[in-house]
């Protein structure tokens, strides 16, 4: 009967539903997960899994908290929807002022949208409207790093770093422009011997760019704390000190994508106050609700928001969801757990742990690399450790979606198989994970040891899987 509806429900998932950024055609079909509790998910065979990546960076308080979806009946049962639009409702005010209260400096001012992308759209036009209104119609540029994912939206995909993922879309919106990142692993010539220093370089590449391009054109720099896409990179001591004397000097705002690093993903509510600057934007979404209800936000500084406080002029922009109560509401709740249960103190403390186990991978001879922060991993794969060599993009097809993504779901563990830049594995677990560590002990029934349950049983399920499961679109084939 079970099997039956599975069954059922699988075919009709392959005539009607478009994955995003997924891979369809004949073969391929979607494991469906059901229900999760903790840091444990089960798809439709009963299979449990170790939830590695906390859905996509987002379910910091783990699975199945009542308390969360009662929040969510309240707020429905009271008031299910009111949009932001001149109006207010009580969980969006209040939950404007936590956020606020979060934030460092006088980032007091939240613009709420239903995600990252829309937060990160909506802090360009801030900034370009910005500097309209202050007589600076100039600036609109914006400056981000390689390889950096900022969103899908047009604008946010001019500032994403992923040709391959804008190659389909040209033109794209002008005024993107790209920096170097902070890989440190693959630091270049000449600066990959003191880290610091390497730090410095990598910001004055965001000085120059604004001297190139021309400082009253520059709006913008939109950063990650720890940048995700390529896999987890720091930013080496320094860093942000020297991008924010940069920004200051140049009237560039500088803004910090915490779409992934804020709640608890490093170790604060936002990761600013980890790496101890403060931008003039904070956008975020994901774990603010721990996924339970979706919202975003952009949070401004009041030096931004002073020129639209002249009881006339409106920032011409909004989303009708953008801040729904019932998003709100779980939002305050799910703060509420971060407080009560002092998760945040919780992945500091645990996180050398984690990283600690992580490390042990570096004794296998594909990996190059581990690094991250907080409860934030990125395993780089080589082809040869010696020299660094980068799995070619057949081999890394092979090992990354071929066979890692699927062996490591067959073995119970989800996680993310990334090709977006150099092959990485990312593991990003929720905020509240006791064992500070996902646990190597095969015995450990999360590890999917019941040799009768799970897809491995069914050869075809198990080929769909393997081309379904994957963490990132198919490159081109110009690479
Ligand atoms: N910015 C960053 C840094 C992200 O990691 C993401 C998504 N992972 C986004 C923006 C886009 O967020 P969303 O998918 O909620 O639009």
């Amino acid at each position: 009967m079970t099997t039956d509806k599975y069954a059922d429900l699988s075919a009709k998932a392959d005539r009607h539903l478009w994955g995003h950024f997924a891979r369809h055609g004949e073969g391929i079909t979607p494991p469906i997960i059901t229900r999760g509790e903790g840091v444990h998910i089960w798809d439709s065979t009963g299979k449990r899994y170790i939830d590695g990546l906390s859905g996509l960076f987002t379910c910091q308080v783990g699975h199945g908290r009542e308390e969360l979806a009662e929040a969510a009946a309240k707020q429905a049962k009271t008031l299910e929807f009111f949009p932001l639009w001149s109006y207010a409702t009580e969980p969006a005010i209040e939950l404007a002022t936590r956020l606020a209260g979060y934030a460092p400096g006088d980032l007091n001012r939240v613009f709420f949208t239903t995600g990252g992308g829309e937060a990160v759209e909506s802090a360009w036009k801030l900034a370009k409207q910005y500097f309209k209104l202050i007589g600076k119609p100039g600036k609109f540029k914006v400056i981000s790093r390689a390889i950096a994912y900022h969103g899908t939206p047009q604008g946010a995909l001019a500032i994403t770093g992923l040709p391959t993922f804008k190659i389909p879309f040209e033109p794209i919106t002008p005024g993107g422009f790209r920096v170097p990142n902070t890989n440190w692993y693959r630091a270049p010539e000449g600066h990959n011997t003191d880290i610091k220093e390497f730090g410095q370089w990598a910001a004055n590449r965001i000085a120059e760019a604004i001297e190139f391009e021309g400082a009253d054109s520059v709006a913008a720099v939109f950063l990650e704390p720890v940048q995700n896409a390529g896999g987890c990179f720091p930013p080496p001591p320094g860093y942000f000190e020297r991008v924010r004397e940069i920004c200051d000097e140049h009237d560039v705002l500088l803004v910090s994508d915490e779409t992934i690093c804020a709640f608890g993903r490093i170790g604060s509510m936002f990761a600013c106050n980890d790496f101890g600057y403060v931008p003039d934007i904070i956008t975020t979404a994901k774990g603010m609700s721990s996924g339970y209800s979706p919202i975003g936000a952009m949070i401004a500084s009041d030096r931004l928001f002073e020129p639209f406080n002249d009881g006339v002029t409106a920032y011409a922009h909004g989303y009708t969801f953008g801040g729904h109560p019932v998003s709100s509401a779980v939002a305050l709740a799910n703060l509420d757990i971060f407080e009560r249960e002092g998760l945040n103190n919780h992945v500091k403390t645990t996180a050398p742990a984690f990283r600690a186990t992580l490390e042990r991978l570096l004794d296998l001879p594909i990996v190059g690399d581990v690094r991250g922060e907080g409860f934030f991993y990125g395993i780089e794969l080589v082809k040869d450790k010696a020299t660094k060599e980068i799995l070619d993009d057949e081999l890394s097809e092979w090992l990354l979606r071929s066979f890692l993504s699927v062996e490591l779901f067959e073995a119970g563990l989800y996680c993310r198989a990334d090709d977006r830049g150099d092959s990485v594995i990312q593991l990003g677990t929720a905020a509240n994970q006791r064992s500070g560590g996902v646990r190597r002990d095969r015995a450990d029934p999360a590890w999917g040891s019941d040799p009768g349950m799970g897809s491995a049983a069914n050869p075809r399920r198990r080929l769909g899987r393997r081309q379904a499961l994957v963490g990132a679109p198919a490159r081109p084939p110009s690479g």
